[in-house]
């Protein structure tokens, strides 16, 4: 492995122990945005490893290994370093050369926040369906319409919105750079989640929202190629974020099986339980095996990296689900209350199953690939 891989990792590891980990409940509890952590890793360079020109050799491993330790110490810093990469890619890949002068490097340090607002109440799995419209007078456009579910809503200071330029279906969307201060663009309050709570989500309502022509990113109707430019990304992150948990999940519930006692001796001796333990510690390394090999094809322009990374996502996801779950199974009643952290962890997978393309949609793409 590169001198530069391993210093990084080592920094996020040592930065996850001391700084991270004793801070990551309580934010949960009081549903705190971890401003400073966000900005300092991003800093390190992690959303640059992707959307920047990295020096070393494979940056979408680089960036993966280093967002599955965040995961480790905390979901909702990993997934809003992974949130604010992916909020890049449309400038960093797409953006004309004022757009990328202007924004990419203080997107890519975390200095602006930044979030996509693809989701509407009529536009989930099927973006076809959205219907926020973008109509064009001289040379600025009118947006109107509702975005659901946009990550770093309220935290964030520009949004990728997605928005209808012309006729029905995938083509006649368009993305627009809008600076969430711009007058008509209303923050909803954010939602009640189920888990990682101290990363904000909300709904965004857009009235009359005026954005210059010169915002556009990427060609007019074509921004669902703006969107899928980030789709493998996305789901490479998430599966990052699950093989991070779900080790985090494995550890906590190895330790606290080898330490409680029934019966006469630690519960790890008896089989029920070790099982689950060892079934855990397969599934993982099989889930980040197959994210290693999925990122190498990204990194290498392979031809099978769609193919791999959907497979990548449901198995990793998939994984943490089943983890986290057991985690709790072990610890018992404790594993069930907020004492412990698995019972937050369990819900937080939860997520993972759900978001960038739930896992119905990504086994659909894979069922269409054989
Ligand atoms: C915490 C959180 C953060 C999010 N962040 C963002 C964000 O930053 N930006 C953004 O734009 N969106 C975001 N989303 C929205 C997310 O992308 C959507 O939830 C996701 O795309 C699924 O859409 P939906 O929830 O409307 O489910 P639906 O599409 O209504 O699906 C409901 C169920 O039907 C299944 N289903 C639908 N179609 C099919 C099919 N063809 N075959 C089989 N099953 C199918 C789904 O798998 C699911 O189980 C976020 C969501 C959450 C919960």
């Amino acid at each position: 492995m590169a001198e530069a891989y391993e210093r990084l990792l080592a920094e996020i590891e040592t930065m996850v122990a001391d700084e991270v980990r004793p801070i990551s409940a309580e934010h949960e509890r009081t549903e705190t945005y971890p401003l400073g952590l966000v900005r300092r890793v991003c800093e390190m360079g992690l959303p640059a490893l992707v959307t920047g020109r990295p020096a070393v050799p494979h940056p979408t491993e680089l960036f993966c290994m280093a967002i599955e330790r965040l995961a480790e110490g905390w979901v909702a810093l990993a997934e809003s370093v992974h949130l604010q990469t992916l909020a890049t890619c449309g400038v960093a890949r797409h953006g004309t050369a004022d757009q990328r002068e202007q924004f990419l490097e203080d997107m890519q340090l975390g200095r602006t926040i930044a979030g996509n607002c693809l989701s509407e109440p009529d536009a989930g799995s099927d973006l076809s369906r959205i219907a926020t419209v973008a109509e064009l007078t001289g040379d600025t456009y009118r947006l109107n319409g509702v975005k659901t579910y946009v990550g770093h809503a309220g935290v964030a200071g520009l949004l990728n919105v997605y928005a209808r330029t012309s006729g029905g279906g995938l083509g006649g969307i368009t993305c627009f750079l809008v600076d969430a201060d711009t007058p008509g663009v209303a923050v909803q309050p954010p939602e009640e989640k189920m888990g990682v709570r101290a990363l904000p989500t909300a709904g965004v309502v857009l009235r009359d929202v005026e954005v210059p022509a010169s915002r556009v990113v990427g060609r007019l109707n074509r921004g669902m190629i703006v969107a899928r430019s980030f789709f493998v990304q996305g789901r490479l992150g998430i599966a990052a974020c699950a093989v991070g948990l779900a080790q985090a999940a494995l550890t906590h519930a190895t330790a606290y099986a080898r330490k409680r006692s029934q019966f006469d001796r630690p519960i790890i001796d008896f089989q029920g339980v070790s099982f689950l333990l060892a079934d855990a510690s397969v599934q993982i390394e099989a889930a980040r095996q197959l994210l290693y090999r999925a990122c190498r094809e990204a990194d290498t322009g392979g031809s099978q990296v769609e193919m791999l990374a959907a497979q990548a996502k449901v198995f990793a996801t998939d994984t943490a689900m089943t983890v986290t779950t057991n985690a709790v199974q072990v610890l018992g009643a404790r594993g069930y209350t907020g004492a412990e952290p698995v019972e937050r962890w369990m819900r937080e997978a939860k997520l993972f199953q759900i978001i960038e393309g739930t896992n119905q949609i990504q086994r659909a793409a894979i069922a269409s690939r054989l």
